[in-house]
């Protein structure tokens, strides 16, 4: 049997028919997605394709209105605890205790997942020292900047050694330098056979850190499997993207003939109203 055949067999998450309304809003529309275990994988798509709503239903922290989702075999509605405890995640806009300090998060975090205190302790300084956290470790999370929330999420989501590790836009706002930390933290815990399912719309990054993706648009899946295939012939995924999310053509800005026209009434005429010298 080949890999993808046994990734698939006994997948990390198995979605069936899963669907979100806010209201009149569509978020999610009955989506099926098998996620294979062990894999970097990617879900991706446009600004409100419903990938935030989909992570929130498949990690328990959104009930979905329909539908089934498992993770490695355990059903997340049915059974939250078991399932919870054997994922991380670093959800969108995490919200942190602001008034400890990034060792005091990680052994509070530790207590909350039953881990001995001095296993916590060592895998607190492990995770610290990786993510260059070190020296700030005293310092309080309130007082963290963008890249370093980011990282101490990801040490907490990390902490209990979760088979799935699911990442809302783990590299929003992170500079190039944390980038490649977490990167490498990532590339590291996947190769002991783990699972990070992770957003983006940044397929550059998506295309150098997937073996697998997902593609969504307007609450569907277009396109799930290997990135190979996904990309197919075209020469990016981002081009791939481009057509499978029917964006291609779309933006070129012609209609903005008022922009950059250097005056405030706008019409394409050097920025002046119809008839003024
Ligand atoms: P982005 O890449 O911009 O973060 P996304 O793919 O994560 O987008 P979602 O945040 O899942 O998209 O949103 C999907 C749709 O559901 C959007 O139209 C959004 O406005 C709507 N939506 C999401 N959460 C809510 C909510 N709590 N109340 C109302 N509408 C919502």
């Amino acid at each position: 049997m080949s890999d993808d055949v046994v990734a698939e067999a006994d997948p990390a998450v198995r979605v069936h028919g899963l669907w979100k309304r806010f209201g009149q809003q569509v978020a999610v529309a009955g989506i099926d997605l098998t996620l294979p275990a062990g894999r970097f994988v990617g879900l991706v798509g446009p600004n409100g394709a419903g990938k935030t709503t989909t992570l929130s239903m498949v990690t328990g922290l959104l009930r979905p209105d329909d539908g089934t989702v498992e993770v490695r075999g355990t059903d997340v509605w049915r059974d939250p605890v078991a399932v919870k405890a054997r994922i991380g995640v670093l959800p969108e806009g995490l919200r942190l205790f602001e008034r400890l300090s990034g060792r005091e998060l990680l052994a509070y975090t530790g207590r909350l997942r039953g881990i001995p205190g001095a296993e916590t302790d060592r895998r607190a300084a492990q995770l610290l020292d990786v993510l260059d956290l070190t020296a700030d470790r005293h310092k309080l999370v309130v007082d963290y900047s963008t890249g370093m929330r980011k990282k101490i999420g990801l040490a907490a989501a990390l902490l209990h050694n979760p088979e799935v590790l699911f990442l809302d836009e783990p590299f929003e706002g992170v500079d190039p330098v944390s980038a490649q930390v977490i990167r490498g933290v990532l590339e590291r815990y996947t190769q002991s056979g783990a699972t990070v399912v992770f957003s983006s719309h940044v397929m550059e990054l998506v295309e150098s850190l997937c073996d697998w993706v997902a593609v969504m648009a307007a609450g569907r899946i277009v396109a799930q499997g290997p990135l190979a295939e996904v990309r197919g012939a075209a020469p990016s995924l981002q081009d791939a993207f481009l057509t499978l999310v029917g964006a291609t053509g779309r933006g070129s800005g012609q209609d903005l003939d008022w922009l950059g026209s250097g005056g405030v009434n706008g019409g394409g005429n050097g920025g002046r109203p119809s008839g003024a010298k």
